[in-house]
Formats: structure tokens, C-alpha cells, sequence
């Protein structure tokens, strides 16, 4: 019914709705499971106010009492989800408030920090790249049972995502020494692990991310004794899932660092990125470094290391 409404409106709309073809299905999906109509067609108009409210435009087009043009309106109001005000901006992600006070849209930029903000500069591209790589990274977690903020992505660099208080702790797992583990036990890079090892730092750039253990985290009140655990496995679950992927694109997955955050709800989902500034992944045969260590260590080829994993991730 509502793809006959559909076919027959405005030039405009059908353009709109070409171009946001996936959109659209979803959104019809959940509309025929939320109404629960016989056969597929949708409830009455009573439902549909129940279900969407009353904006003012929905108002003025209930009271015509013609489902068609509410139909319409419904539609074109989510094919609209409403960028609004910039509620943060990071180092790599501005964070935007939307329509639906659940939802944020997170916009990657090609901004690269290092060394807590000390190094500063611009990888062309990043910004893409991660925003496409971590909606895959987390629609594979998704289908292995790890929950996620992921939504919908609304653009080459906009996702739509569940908001979450950020529990703020780093979470990082190695299966390799690297980086500051290296540094810090005096230890070259490169030794395997016969278990992984988890660690987290209290999220605070203006104390430098300072590495803490489970009972600072409870002490400082950053986390439950249960989030904690409810963390920790789904960390040690990301790592598994994510370790068998990258060996099946020749990678190999050195360490990443994790967020997780509370959704209104309060359950724990997994949040913010997975992509090269957040993950050491090393190629396989060469062990040639395709990650954010490329731009920390002036090493050269950086962008073309991010798109070598965009390659390899997304076959393109
Ligand atoms: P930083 O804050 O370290 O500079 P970014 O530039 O990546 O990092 O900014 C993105 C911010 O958005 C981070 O602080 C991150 O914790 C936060 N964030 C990530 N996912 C969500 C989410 N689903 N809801 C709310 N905030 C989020
Ligand atoms: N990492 C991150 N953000 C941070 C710190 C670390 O994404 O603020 C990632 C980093 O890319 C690496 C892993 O976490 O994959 C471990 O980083 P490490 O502790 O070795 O610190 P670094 O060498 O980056 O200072």
C-alpha cells in the first residue's frame, strides 16, 4: 500500500527515496512490525498517531484525515533525520544531537592526534575510512552477539548511533607487544602472547588517559564491579571475532583500544570506533605496519596504509 503511495507522489520524493532505497525498506520493516497489520498494510491513522506523536506537521495532515499524505510525511520526516545542534567535538569525530533524543549522528573528520593531542595533523581520507570500516567492524560484531551503538550510516562520513553515557575507560586489548606495553616493560615489539591481556586507562585527556585497574575504576566510581565484567568479556568476545577476521585478510591484529557506553536503557553496548587509529594491525607476510603508528613514527605512506585496510575490509 505504501509503496503504490509511494510510486504515485511527487517527482521529489520518489528521487528521495531512490536515493535512500535501504533507508526506506528498514523504515517501511519497522512499520509493518510495529502496526503488526494483517497481510502488510498499515493500522489505522489512531496507530499511526500513537506510534509518531503529534508534530505540527503531522497535526495539520492527521486532521485531513488522509492516511496517503500522512503516509508521506511519515516518511519523508525519517528519510530527514535531523542533523542538529553540535553537542562535542573531538579530535577525530564531531558528535551532532538529532531528532530523536536516543540518537547522535557522529561525523569522522581526517583530523589525526598523537601523544594526547601533542602531535597534530591530517591523514586525507581518514575520516572515511573510518566511518566505513567501523560500521562494518561493528555490524560483524552485531551478527557475532556483541551489542553496538551502531544504527544506520547516513553518509560517506555521518553514522547514525545509539547515545550513550561513555563509560570512561580505554579499554586495551593485546595479543602482541607493542606501543607503550613495549615501552613500559622494556620490551622489544613484536612478542606473541599465548593469552591476551587486557588493560584500561581512565579516559581524561587532560591527565594524559593515566593507565588504572578494575578496583581505581569502582573507586573513582567510572564503573561497576558488574559493567566491569560485563566489559571485559564482551572485550576478550571483540578480540576473538576480530582476530579470525583480519587473519582472513592477511592481517594481523597486534592490539585496539575499546569504548563502551550506557544506552538509556542502561545496557552496556560497545561505542565509538573500531578502525586504523584505534587498532595496530601489521600485514601478515611482510609485517609492514597499516595503522596509525605509520603517522605517531613520521613513517611515510600513511594514507595509503588506511586505504590498504579500507582494500582489504571493504574490497575496494
Ligand atoms: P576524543 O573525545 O577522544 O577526542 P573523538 O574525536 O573520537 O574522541 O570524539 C568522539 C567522542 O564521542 C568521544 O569522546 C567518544 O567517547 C564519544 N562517543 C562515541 N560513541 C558515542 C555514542 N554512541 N554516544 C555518545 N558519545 C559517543
Ligand atoms: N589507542 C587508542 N587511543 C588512545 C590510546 C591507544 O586508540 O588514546 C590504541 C592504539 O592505537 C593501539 C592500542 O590502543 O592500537 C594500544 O596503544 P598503546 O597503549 O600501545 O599506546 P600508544 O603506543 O598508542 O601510545
Amino acid at each position: 500500500e505504501i509503496c503504490a503511495c509511494l510510486v504515485g507522489s511527487e517527482m521529489c520524493i520518489r528521487d528521495r527515496v531512490r536515493k535512500n532505497r535501504e533507508h526506506v525498506s528498514r523504515f517501511l520493516h519497522k512499520c509493518v512490525q510495529k502496526f503488526q497489520p494483517p497481510g502488510g498494510t498499515f493500522g489505522s491513522l489512531g496507530h499511526i498517531r500513537t506510534l509518531f506523536g503529534m508534530s505540527p506537521r503531522l497535526k495539520a495532515c492527521f486532521q485531513s484525515k488522509s492516511r496517503f499524505k500522512l503516509t508521506l510525511l511519515i516518511q519523508m520526516e525519517e528519510l530527514d533525520m535531523e542533523k542538529k545542534e553540535q553537542l562535542y567535538e573531538g579530535k577525530a569525530k564531531k558528535v551532532f544531537a538529532t531528532d530523536d533524543a536516543n540518537l547522535v549522528i557522529v561525523d569522522y573528520k581526517d583530523d589525526a592526534t598523537a601523544f594526547n593531542g601533542e602531535k597534530k595533523g591530517t591523514i586525507t581520507g581518514k575520516g572515511v575510512i573510518n566511518n566505513v570500516m567501523s560500521n562494518h567492524m561493528f555490524q560483524l560484531l552485531e551478527q557475532q552477539g556483541v551489542p553496538t551503538h551502531f544504527v544506520e550510516q547516513l553518509s560517506e562520513r555521518e553514522t547514525l548511533v545509539k547515545k550513550v553515557s561513555i563509560v570512561p575507560l580505554e579499554v586495551i586489548i593485546r595479543n602482541i607487544s607493542a606501543g607503550s606495553f613495549a615501552k613500559r616493560f622494556g620490551v622489544e615489539e613484536g612478542i606473541v602472547f599465548d593469552e591476551p591481556t587486557i588493560e584500561f586507562s581512565y579516559k581524561n585527556d587532560e591527565l594524559g588517559d593515566p593507565l588504572m585497574n578494575a578496583y581505581h575504576a569502582i573507586a573513582l566510581k567510572a564503573a561497576t564491579r558488574e559493567e566491569i565484567e560485563t566489559i571485559k568479556a564482551m572485550a576478550f568476545k571483540v578480540n576473538e571475532v576480530m582476530k579470525q577476521y583480519f587473519d582472513t585478510l592477511n592481517v594481523i591484529l597486534v592490539d585496539f583500544k575499546l569504548e563502551f557506553g550506557k544506552t538509556a536503557d542502561g545496557k552496556i553496548v560497545l561505542a565509538d570506533e573500531i578502525s586504523p587509529d584505534t587498532c595496530r594491525l601489521w600485514d601478515k607476510t611482510t609485517k609492514e605496519k597499516l595503522d596509525k603508528d605509520r603517522f605517531r613514527r613520521d613513517m611515510g605512506g600513511v594514507e595509503e596504509a588506511y586505504q590498504e585496510i579500507m582494500k582489504r575490509v571493504m574490497g575496494k
